[in-house]
């Protein structure tokens, strides 16, 4: 099949790893990818976001499927230029991407299809922000309502840096004042065709800067999958999973069908397991928030653990044919990934320093790395962006995951680079 994989991020490059690592093989090409990304497949110059450039390509291509990875070229509207013209895509059309573009659209579809959420509140004006934090209490949550490259989200317990998010905010928009949840946070996909919701594995990211959950929100920092302690709190991840695709996804996916607005490609859940349980059936499962496309960091912990091809999951969405496939499955073993950004990430990440030691970490059994802001510059890789690259380390046990992963990095060279040391720590014992 001749797959055209539009992005330039560690999740990009995860996914173009899978589809490669297949039995079958595929002709594929990436724009605009990144210099990990050049080593694995051909890369093109096209702009991601550009609807009718993507949309030529792929009809002087022959593309057969185009994979849609971050969301800028969904709220452009990318995919649904490309449906226009017959092309299979997998990736949401504008309408439905609102799901992730617009926190008050999500709100009001998880309203309409009884999906459990955070009570919220929408601000147009500082005073309407003041009313709602002081109505919800301490700690206080204010989020962008639009795309904020997951930097738009506070949580704090300071009045005052509270009201100061929401005056950032409020000048390019309204925001939500939501309650907050306490509770572990789970992310899970879900491939759907705008019917048929298959779910695949469940990871946790680690969005906080530093270790112990300290310091700024991020992209992400790291993840793992699977989650063990997932057999503990619903009797096995199975359960669990079973459990979010009926209350969850099926619901906002049949919604969304309902609205004329389908929603062809990943819905990513991201969850928080809440002690607070308002009825005998609720198990304290919350949505926090909903995106339309794979996240970054779990794709590269959940993809190298998916053992059926992700090419016909993606295409069989792409065409609306999921219900003919056969649900995917993973391997048990343990995935770790930790990321490497750059010096002041996320402030103002210092970029275009040279990047080594790559090969002698690739060389450690279970690892391999997916480039995210990473460039040649002649013979020499460099950074250019805030996260640099994900260092993936598989395992037979966390405990060996979370040590190739290390050790891995204790590889690299990047000048004033930061990592967590504790992602996946919890789970290693
Ligand atoms: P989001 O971009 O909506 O995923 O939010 C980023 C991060 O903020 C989440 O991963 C959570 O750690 C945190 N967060 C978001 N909403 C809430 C909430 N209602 N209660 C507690 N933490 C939250």
């Amino acid at each position: 099949m001749k797959i055209l994989v539009l992005g330039s991020g560690a999740r990009e490059h995860a996914i173009i790893l899978s589809l490669v690592g297949e039995d079958v093989t595929h002709d594929i090409v990436a724009a605009p990818g990144n210099a990990g990304i050049a080593g694995t497949v051909p890369t093109v110059e096209l702009d991601p976001n550009d609807p009718t450039a993507v949309t030529n390509y792929a009809i002087a291509e022959a593309v057969e499927l185009v994979v849609i990875g971050p969301e800028a070229p969904l709220v452009a509207g990318v995919a649904d230029e490309l449906r226009e013209q017959g092309i299979p895509v997998f990736g949401p059309g504008k309408a439905a991407a609102q799901l992730e573009g617009s926190k008050t659209f999500a709100k009001r579809i998880m309203n309409v299809a009884n999906v459990p959420t955070g009570r919220a509140s929408r601000a147009a004006t500082l005073a309407e922000a003041e009313a709602a934090l002081d109505a919800f209490g301490a700690p206080y949550v204010v989020k962008a309502d639009g795309l904020a490259a997951g930097k738009g989200v506070l949580v704090t317990t300071d009045r005052d840096a509270a009201l100061d998010h929401a005056r950032t905010y409020l000048e390019q928009g309204s925001v939500l004042v939501e309650e907050f949840l306490d509770g572990q946070e789970v992310s899970l996909f879900f491939v759907s065709d705008g019917h048929t919701v298959v779910p695949l594995s469940p990871a946790q990211d680690f969005k906080r800067l530093s270790d112990g959950d300290e310091g700024p929100n991020t992209g992400g920092m790291g993840a793992y999958s699977p989650l063990p302690w997932l057999d503990e709190a619903f009797g096995s991840e199975e359960a669990f999973v079973s459990e979010v695709l009926e209350t969850i996804a099926q619901p906002v996916v049949k919604q969304l069908a309902e609205e004329q607005t389908p929603f062809i490609g990943l819905l990513y859940a991201g969850l928080i397991l809440t002690s607070k349980r308002d009825s005998d059936t609720d198990r304290g499962i919350r949505v926090i928030e909903f995106n339309a496309r794979f996240g970054d960091p779990e794709t590269q912990v959940v993809l190298p653990r998916l053992e059926s091809p992700l090419s016909d999951l993606l295409y069989a969405a792409a065409t609306g044919t999921l219900s003919t496939l056969d649900r995917p499955t993973f391997a048990v073993a343990s995935a770790v990934t930790v990321v490497l950004a750059s010096e002041n990430y996320p402030a103002a990440p210092v970029t275009g320093l040279p990047i080594s030691g790559l090969s002698q970490a690739d060389a450690i059994a279970g690892v391999h790395i997916a480039h995210a802001a990473t460039a040649k510059r002649g013979d020499e890789l460099v950074s250019t962006g805030g996260r640099v690259l994900s260092v993936v380390a598989l395992g037979d046990g966390f405990a060996e995951a979370r040590a190739r992963a290390y050790e891995a990095l204790g590889h690299v060279s990047l000048e004033g680079a930061q990592y967590r040391t504790d992602i996946a720590a919890r789970v290693a014992d």
